[in-house]
């Protein structure tokens, strides 16, 4: 997805509400009408104050609240953008475990395993390259390999 379709996702207010003036960004979702100081958000912005006001709450109720959808918070939430505050209602799972987590995808102990499970791939993937080449300590396999081709 491009950096702008990326953001066109988040419904930036571009006109003003009230006057049709063009909305300026001031940082973190919020927008300000440049001509009459009307005061609009994104969808981030509009999550972000919703739960800065309401600690518990769930991403159904910011969909029925704010009418961001929950598709669009979980997006925020796994970007990073926005982050459960602490002691609220988890809605975020590990998508390994099912482990109540307040950002991301993943638990920090899964995560921890797929980053592992990447680096091993990495590495047998290294290997195989190195005994294509012949590279590897036991050469002569290689090397028998080699001449019968
Ligand atoms: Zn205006
Ligand atoms: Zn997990």
């Amino acid at each position: 997805m491009s950096m702008l379709g990326a953001l066109d996702a988040y419904h930036i207010p571009r006109t003003c509400k009230e006057c049709g003036g063009v909305m300026i960004f001031k940082g973190v979702g919020e927008y300000h009408c440049e001509d009459c100081g009307f005061v609009d958000y994104d969808d981030y912005g509009k999550v972000r104050m919703y739960i800065e006001n309401h600690k518990g709450a769930t991403a159904a109720e910011i969909e029925k609240e704010v009418g961001v959808a929950q598709r669009t918070v979980r997006h925020l939430l796994k970007d990073g953008r926005i982050e459960i505050a602490e002691g609220s209602k988890v809605y975020l799972r590990c998508e390994l475990c099912g482990k109540q987590i307040r950002s991301g995808q993943f638990c920090p102990d899964c995560e921890m395993k797929v980053h592992r499970n990447l680096e091993e791939k990495q590495r047998e993937m290294m290997r195989k390259v190195a005994k294509g080449f012949g590279m590897e300590k036991k050469s002569e396999e290689g090397q028998k390999r080699f001449v019968r081709e």
